[in-house]
């Protein structure tokens, strides 16, 4: 297993390029906004050689028996479902954001038990191709991007229907040994930190859409892909001399739209070329993976906002207000609410009939439809309790100036014991989770990201047996 700067050299490696503010650009290692994204995804490694987690980061994979790092662990039992949510909360509150690599995680379980049923449908050759590529994925220790999401153009049509076909990522021509894929992905959470992509349908495809039910592996630095970077709130902050002002001052997340320009993928890298059939299937089980997976990383991120939160309070000399601290409490129980629905969801998981397991897709919807609105009320209660001071707080380049520098430290003083400096510190840190860089994975995530409410309460509705319900009152009341 790689360890982090293992990661780093590896990714470094491949040469990538993406636009970013106007500019073509290479050396995204040492690219300051680049730059913090990766070492949260460098934690991920960090973690399997950690002594203090490595129990938990390391696991024996059930294709290759080696031990690998659990971030790509096809999961063998409801154990390894709830580990997944704890590892991830581990690296939320270790790192404040978002750190990217379970997304392909999510993908990869999702395409082994999709494949296996398809084959068992349809005689394709998916299961055992997507074997094979997945072992080699554990045993190299690769990021993988999980590419669903479609630009989508008119939302009231389907993709055949659109002005631009490609508004949807399709097969665009089949040549022997592969197929020519065109269009985009949006949103693509570590893109460019990561060294494959499994690209997936966005949605359950219809008779006369087999050209966009398509579902394969390209390398992160295929001819034909082009990365353009995604803004965050006051992310420029990141290449500011001071430090302080960005809040996060080592860790941040990464959004990439991706376009795919007649991109070549060879048959060995497909894993669903038109069975519409499944592809509703994979986006459903993807996306409950994900829900998940919000049940561990947001509580993370939140265990961080609510440290922050505490010790902002203390600093300002009301720690010990009994309004205060009952805001605090209602910030964990919002948050370890988060906790337990990850939990719960994994504990009831099933065995899939390929053999790894599923999440409880009832849960994990119940868990991201909570944490589309939880994490805005804990960064309601944080904005309360740190003060107008969040929104209106000189720069740190201030700090130095002969003439600002001791104003501010003489009217920031807050609470004896605490320093200046370190009373911005955890106001810009809190700043950066509710409105600035942080707010991207903490807020706008949380509402859209692994899908809008509306999702989950169509999948909730779904999933709940309704009619089972009104059988048993009718038993109840014995009406017929
Ligand atoms: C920070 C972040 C990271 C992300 N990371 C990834 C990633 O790594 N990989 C990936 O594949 N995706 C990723 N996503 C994408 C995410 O899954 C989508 O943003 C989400 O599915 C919503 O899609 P959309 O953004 O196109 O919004 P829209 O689909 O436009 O939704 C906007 C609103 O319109 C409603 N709506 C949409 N269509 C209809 C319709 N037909 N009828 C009625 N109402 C409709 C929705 O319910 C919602 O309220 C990420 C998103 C974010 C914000
Ligand atoms: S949003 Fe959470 S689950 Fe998704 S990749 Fe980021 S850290 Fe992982």
């Amino acid at each position: 297993m790689k360890t982090g700067d293992d990661y780093l050299a590896s990714i470094k490696s491949l040469d990538l390029e993406a636009h970013i503010m106007g500019e073509k650009t290479g050396h995204l290692s040492e690219h300051g906004l680049v730059r913090p994204s990766q070492q949260a995804v460098a934690l991920t490694y960090d973690g399997a050689h950690d002594r203090d987690t490595a129990e938990l980061f390391c696991v024996e994979s059930n294709l290759c028996r080696e031990t690998v790092n659990r971030f790509t662990h096809l999961h063998q039992s409801t154990d390894d479902l709830v580990n997944k949510v704890k590892m991830q909360r581990y690296c939320g509150i270790k790192t404040a954001c978002c750190f990217q690599r379970c997304v392909g995680l999510d993908a990869a379980n999702a395409i082994f038990s999709t494949t296996f049923e398809c084959d068992g449908k349809h005689g394709t050759p998916y299961h055992q191709r997507f074997r094979d590529y997945w072992t080699w994925v554990q045993q190299e220790d690769l990021v993988v991007d999980g590419a669903m999401t479609d630009p989508k153009g008119d939302r009231g049509k389907r993709p055949k229907d659109q002005a631009d076909p490609d508004l949807y990522l399709r097969v665009k021509e089949r040549r022997s040994g592969g197929v020519v894929i065109n269009g985009a992905k949006l949103h693509q959470t570590g893109m460019l930190n990561s060294h494959e992509i499994l690209v997936m349908p966005t949605m359950a495809m219809r008779p006369g859409e087999e050209d966009w039910a398509i579902c394969c592996a390209v390398p992160t630095n295929s001819e034909g892909i082009h990365y353009i970077y995604g803004r965050q709130a006051s992310d420029t902050r990141k290449l500011e001399e001071f430090g302080l002002d960005m809040g996060n001052p080592v860790f941040g997340g990464q959004e990439v739209m991706t376009v795919f320009d007649n991109v070549f993928v060879p048959e060995e890298r497909i894993f669903m070329d038109g069975e519409i059939d499944f592809s509703g299937i994979l986006v459903e089980r993807f996306a409950s993976y994900h829900r998940q997976s919000y049940g561990g990383c947001k509580v993370g991120v939140g265990d961080a906002l609510i440290g922050a939160t505490a010790l902002i309070a203390s600093m300002n000399g009301v720690g010990g207000a009994s309004h205060i601290r009952d805001k605090i409490v209602e910030m964990i129980h919002l948050n370890e609410t988060i906790y337990s629905c990850g939990i719960a969801c994994s504990a009831t998981g099933e065995q899939t009939p390929a053999g790894n397991y599923q999440v409880n897709l009832l849960l994990a919807n119940v868990c991201k439809l909570n944490v589309t609105r939880f994490p805005y009320e804990l960064a309601r209660l944080a904005t309360d309790v740190a003060g107008g001071l969040l929104g209106t707080m000189p720069s740190a380049a201030d700090l130095s100036d002969q003439v600002a520098g001791p104003y501010i430290r003489k009217y920031l003083a807050a609470s004896p014991e605490g320093d200046v400096v370190d009373r911005i510190k955890v106001l810009r840190l809190i700043e950066n989770l509710v409105a600035g860089a942080g707010s991207v994975g903490y807020l706008i995530e949380s509402m859209h990201g692994a899908g809008p409410p509306m999702a989950q309460r169509i999948m909730i509705g779904r999933q709940a047996d309704l009619e089972g319900k009104i059988t048993q009152v009718k038993g109840l009341l014995d009406i017929e």
